[in-house]
């Protein structure tokens, strides 16, 4: 994965001041997180299952080894092929052999975060490869040549006129079949059933991979995770190593939070279990069926400071909670993850020194953790890696200047309680009605979108003081 020349600061700046994007967040956000409330709360037992889930998260990184062994070898029972690949090259290199090796010309692809990890489809496309997204939100994605926003919402970014506008001007859709989110859909649906009819391949992703079985699961809720695994003559998945699960009993447990956290249904419409390639007495499913197991920087995490962010279930519920993210939206972030989860899993993958600016992406208020279907604490993981932001020298001058200078008072009550005192007095000299307008040099970043608190006149040992008189 690679980081483009813009800053994070600079495309923070495009996404403030994108009116479309503003409110497509507002819309959708505000959307998903009021279903996933409801959800969540109309279940009795909610809070139980979700520790359950952390546990059955838990146990499988902790003994990844000796589960991925036991998918691999059911797996290959049933006839499948297994490939692990140390990193994106590797898997890519994996598939596009595959697909030489069997002239494949046409390719139907499912959402995989994954898949989007590895490039594969711009791999294949350069190859002359035909390769069609076939989840809605990606294949408007791919008709207007961007990439994701969102873990499962990957056209959050566009309003429903912005896609209207995209399906006249790069598909010729008429304006009947542009009127309406149905008609639209209706039009989508017909473009991609040719491809699913010719497809030569079917690359998805999977949710999870159940170690008892050697199946693996596809949670959607439009028909073509189906399609795309049962009409072309080779299926490949593509995982992550961390995407198993121990039992088929520990995968209803994830399936019921799984839905909740992420779109605000008890289950989705379809959860698809895939084991293998197709028996001699089935009518239909793929000839060969491939699995491709990828690292790409996790067995890295694994023992460490945060290895807990494996136990992720890509539901996106942190994304939506994120005040950050619900003010920039998922490419600000520069990365395939975004939001919360993103700025934790992306430079705990790739390294701190290209995506320094992450870990900072947040206000730390814990609103990621409290909505986390397997209680994830995205906060600690976010200090950890500011520590060693700072450590390697990544933060600006005036901030650790700054930083170590309140450390210095912070230590010395009696120049603390000066430094409130003359902050109260000079934030409300420069204020107006308790609200600073602009603050100077890099303050100013704050400033330029919002407006800043005045100082209380008196402290709280003051007020303390006054009430209590001692
Ligand atoms: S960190 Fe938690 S809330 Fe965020 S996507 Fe992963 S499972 Fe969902």
């Amino acid at each position: 994965m690679s980081t483009s020349n813009v800053t994070f600061y600079e495309r923070v700046e495009d996404a403030l001041g994108n009116d479309t994007l503003q409110t497509a967040l507002d819309r959708t956000t505000t959307a998903l997180r009021n279903n996933r409330n409801n959800a969540i709360g109309s279940l009795p037992e909610a809070e139980a299952l979700r520790d359950h889930a952390r546990k059955i998260r838990a146990h499988t990184i902790a003994n990844l080894d000796k589960y991925l062994i036991q998918f691999v070898e059911n797996v290959e029972k049933m006839g499948g092929t297994v490939f692990f690949a140390a990193d994106a090259e590797e898997a890519n290199d994996y598939i596009l052999k595959l697909a030489a090796e069997k002239e494949v010309k046409t390719v139907v692809k499912s959402k995989s975060m994954v898949s989007e990890e590895l490039e594969i489809r711009e791999e294949m496309e350069e190859r002359g490869i035909h390769v069609v997204e076939t989840d809605l939100g990606e294949y408007i994605i791919q008709v207007a040549d961007e990439k994701p926003s969102h873990l499962i919402a990957p056209a959050i970014h566009q309003t429903r006129e912005s896609v209207a506008e995209l399906f006249q001007k790069e598909l010729g859709a008429t304006d009947e079949e542009i009127d309406s989110v149905a008609n639209m859909t209706d039009f989508a649906r017909r473009q991609m059933r040719r491809d699913f009819m010719s497809a030569d391949m079917g690359i998805t992703g999977c949710n999870f991979a159940v170690a008892e079985t050697g199946g693996i699961t596809l949670v959607m809720n439009e028909g073509n995770g189906r399609l795309s695994t049962t009409t072309p003559p080779i299926h490949v998945v593509t995982m992550g190593m961390e995407r198993i699960v121990p039992t088929v009993e520990d995968l209803g447990v994830m399936l019921q939070i799984l839905a909740r956290s992420a779109t605000g249904q008890k289950i989705s419409v379809y959860s698809n279990l895939v084991t293998g390639p197709r028996r001699p007495h089935e009518p239909d499913g793929a000839d060969e069926y491939h699995v491709v197991i990828i690292d790409n920087g996790r067995s890295n995490l694994l023992g460490g400071e945060l290895a807990e962010i494996l136990y992720c279930i890509r539901c996106g519920a942190c994304l939506n909670a994120c005040p950050v993210y619900q003010s920039v939206g998922g490419h600000a972030y520069g990365s395939v993850y975004p939001g919360p989860v993103g700025a934790v899993v992306t430079p705990g993958l790739y390294g701190v020194d290209p995506w320094s600016e992450l870990p900072n992406a947040s206000s730390l208020c814990g609103a990621c953790e409290e909505v986390c279907p397997v209680r994830i604490n995205i906060p600690r993981m976010l200090l950890k890696l500011r520590e060693e932001v700072n450590e390697k020298g990544h933060n600006p001058a005036w901030l650790t200047g700054g930083l170590k200078m309140y450390a210095f008072a912070a230590q010395r009550p009696g120049l603390f309680k000066f430094g409130g005192r003359m902050s109260g007095i000079a934030t409300n000299i420069i204020g107006k009605d308790g609200w600073i307008k602009r603050l100077p040099g890099p303050l100013s970043a704050w400033t330029d979108h919002r407006d800043f608190p005045t100082f209380a006149k008196k402290s709280f040992s003051q007020r303390w003081k006054e009430e209590r008189g001692s």
